[in-house]
């Protein structure tokens, strides 16, 4: 038979749009001092829509740009993928085949097209190759931006924007109102990153992080004697989930996540999370 008090759990914890794979990671969500998050599908929506794209050479259109970007995009899995995607479709552009297709983890994407080698990167991967920014080139605060090389040349880039969930700005605020401190990791760049940090009220913010950086900053906080929660959806958040004391994958993200957390978050809400806690908490006060 199953104990009254995880039956009870189990029911409640579906209710709560939480999947618990490993009893454990429940059990310990009453330690928890700290939630890393990461931005993209978690505390925003994780649906990019372009907003803006602009082609800095002579022969090369706009929609050029598009097609290009999305013959490589067929290939992967990332939200702003599927958002070069979409505007691929709104345009009815047809879209090449891309070959060799390369992920460059943490940065962007690589293949050939049409004979030309090109790739689709983030600010970060253009100051690491020393590729010089257009004149003028400004991002707004809530904007995440790519770059698109042509065989090793600056070719265009295309602006993107995200939403911040409805639900998170009240997660953050009920985590802090319980003394829980919350923490923004994030691949995106700096400005994104600093709105969504300000917006929520968290505690810090670290931007363009890679994925391995993402687990040294997890080590880094548990050795200052944090007991830390973390949540992601991408396949590159796997090995932070998996350092975390308690890895939490969003529903909708990658299944590799989801295979390496816990806890899943079923709804992508992060107001789950604060139930989870909640619920740990109360669960196990009563058990002696
Ligand atoms: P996060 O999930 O924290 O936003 P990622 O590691 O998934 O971070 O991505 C970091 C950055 O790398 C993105 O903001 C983007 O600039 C670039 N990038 C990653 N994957 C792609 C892709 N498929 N197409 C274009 N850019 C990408
Ligand atoms: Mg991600």
């Amino acid at each position: 038979a199953v104990p009254l008090v995880v039956a009870k759990s189990t029911a409640l914890s579906a209710k709560h749009g939480l999947l618990i794979k490993n009893k454990a990671a429940f059990e310990n969500s009453r330690k928890i001092t700290t939630v890393v998050f990461d931005k993209t599908g978690t505390l925003t929506v994780g649906r990019f829509e372009v907003s803006r794209v602009e082609s800095l050479l002579k022969n090369l259109t706009e929609k050029d740009l598009i097609r290009l970007a999305s013959a490589l995009e067929q290939a992967s899995e990332h939200p702003i993928a599927t958002g070069i995607l979409q505007k691929a479709k709104d345009l009815k552009l047809s879209i090449p085949l891309g070959e060799n297709f390369k992920a460059i983890t943490g940065k962007g994407v690589q293949a050939i097209v049409e004979s030309k080698n090109v790739l689709v990167v983030s600010p970060g991967y253009l100051k690491e190759n020393k590729l010089i920014l257009p004149e003028g080139f400004t991002n707004d605060d809530t904007e995440t931006v790519v770059f698109v090389l042509i065989d090793q040349k600056l070719a265009g880039y295309i602006a993107l924007s995200d939403e911040v969930r409805p639900e998170s700005a009240a997660a953050i605020k009920t985590l802090k109102e319980i003394h829980i401190k919350a923490i923004l990791l994030t691949g995106d760049n700096n400005k994104v990153a600093a709105s969504v940090c300000k917006t929520l009220g968290m505690d810090s913010y670290m931007a363009e992080v890679l994925p391995h950086q993402k687990l040294e900053k997890i080590k880094a906080l548990q050795a200052k004697g944090e007991f830390v929660a973390m949540t992601g959806d991408g396949v590159n958040d796997a090995p932070a989930l998996a350092q975390a004391d308690i890895g939490i994958a969003v529903g909708s993200g990658s299944d590799i996540a989801a295979e390496t957390a816990g806890i899943v978050l079923v709804n992508s809400n992060p107001k789950d999370i604060v139930s989870l806690i909640l619920f740990g908490k109360a669960t196990y006060r009563k058990m002696v």
